[in-house]
């Protein structure tokens, strides 16, 4: 693995970092709190398509930018590191573009490309069912084809930003019943199509973070079928995998503990400065988010080479998800029971960011694929060891 950026890379880098200081300077956004990957700026997503940095990494003749994945690594962690909100856009530009420029019509692509590059079109991700999670080639939702229509009955569950987005990525079973994987299929599904319920799930934290979506004889023409009749697997485990390098976690990891430091400490409990306690404890999570870095690091290096990584994306989210909840416990414990304040209270230390994030943080290591299951990737995957 090559451990410098290129001076392109760090061009790159300084460029975006710029961007955003005088965006926010500017008052074009508030930084937003820690548990942001769902909030979203439509004037600031603007200035970004404006800027190219929309579809960076998309070919350039679907009118992406052609950059490296490295490069989006490097935006996605300047983006993070300065509390941006353009989070609700990502799924439709980091997972599902990409699927639908590998593996769809040239009607689909004329249809759903241009308006994701403009940031007008979110899409949410509808795979988890009640009774299939880690295990979702058991899923139940079902797609008839009927009159040039598959008819799609079944309910989706935890789906993130179900509410605000304008389509689905839909897993359904197409073939038949014990079909496992081979019996999946991705429909390209209108949410406001007749008979889907979206019901909102309340998070620990109190906010609206998930949904359940009902489908009940849910009419999506033929032409949205994404990729082959009972090929919905290999899209949804492969195409939709890109982009897992899990920077977003290290880049948080690595905002929190600034804020702890220089904010909290520095500003609030200076009396803290002196506990060698807490200084071993920061650094010890110094080091780890370092480590943490290095492992997102070489997944979007190796992707940049064409090199499909494996297990390394897990060993990135696994780390990288941990971490989190190692930092907010830690967190916590610093800010005592003030720690508890939510954001909005005048006496709550770093703006009662903390206390949110820290109960979001236990979801870290249960979505895109549980510590358990990455673990088991792992064992068979790196190790080699039998399924
Ligand atoms: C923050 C968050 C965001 C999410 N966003 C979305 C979304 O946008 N779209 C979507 O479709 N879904 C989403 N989900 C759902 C998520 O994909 C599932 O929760 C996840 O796959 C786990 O499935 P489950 O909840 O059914 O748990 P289960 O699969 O029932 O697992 C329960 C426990 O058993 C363990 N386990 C299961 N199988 C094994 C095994 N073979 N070996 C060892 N241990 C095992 C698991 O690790 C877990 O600890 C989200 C979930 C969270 C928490």
């Amino acid at each position: 693995m090559d451990f410098w950026f290129s001076p392109q890379e760090d061009n790159f880098r300084q460029e975006v970092r710029s961007f955003f200081d005088e965006e926010r300077r500017n008052g074009a956004y508030q930084p937003a709190n820690y548990t942001f990957m769902e909030s979203y700026s439509p004037r600031l997503t603007r200035r970004l398509v404006d800027k190219g940095w929309v579809g960076l990494a998309w070919p350039q003749e679907y009118g992406g930018a052609g950059r490296s994945f490295v490069d989006q690594l490097i935006f996605t962690e300047e983006v993070m590191m300065a509390g941006a909100p353009v989070g609700c856009h990502w799924l439709a530009e980091r997972q599902v573009g990409p699927a639908i420029i590998a593996s769809g019509t040239p009607q689909q692509k004329q249809t759903f490309l241009p308006p994701i590059l403009k940031g007008e079109l979110t899409l949410c991700m509808c795979l988890a069912e009640p009774e299939a999670g880690s295990d979702l080639a058991c899923l139940q939702t079902q797609a008839r084809e009927v009159d040039g229509n598959f008819v799609v009955n079944g309910q989706k569950t935890l789906i993130m930003g179900a509410d605000k987005a304008h389509y689905a990525f839909v897993l359904v079973r197409t073939g038949a019943a014990d079909s496992r994987h081979k019996g999946l299929s991705a429909l390209l599904v209108d949410l406001k199509s007749p008979g889907i319920t979206i019901r909102p799930l309340f998070s620990a934290s109190g906010g609206r973070s998930f949904n359940d979506v009902f489908f009940d004889n849910v009419k999506i023409p033929l032409e949205n079928l994404l990729g082959e009749k009972n090929g919905g697997w290999m899209i949804a485990t492969q195409q939709l995998s890109l982009d897992r390098s899990s920077i977003e976690l290290v880049a948080i990891c690595e905002r929190v503990l600034h804020d702890l430091v220089v904010e909290y400490i520095g500003g609030v409990r200076e009396g803290l400065v002196g506990d060698m306690v807490v200084r071993h404890r920061l650094a010890e999570i110094a080091i780890e988010i370092e480590v943490a870095r290095w492992l997102s690091y070489r997944v979007a290096w190796m992707q940049s080479r064409g090199v499909i990584p494996e297990n390394e994306t897990s060993m990135a989210k696994v780390f990288g998800s941990e971490l989190t909840q190692r930092l907010a416990n830690e967190g916590m414990r610093m800010l005592g029971l003030l720690g508890q304040l939510c954001e909005g209270s005048k006496l709550a230390p770093v703006r009662g960011w903390l206390e949110n994030w820290y109960i979001s943080t236990l979801g870290r290591t249960i979505g895109s694929g549980t510590s358990e299951i990455q673990r088991n990737i792992m064992a068979q995957r790196g190790l080699g060891m039998p399924r």
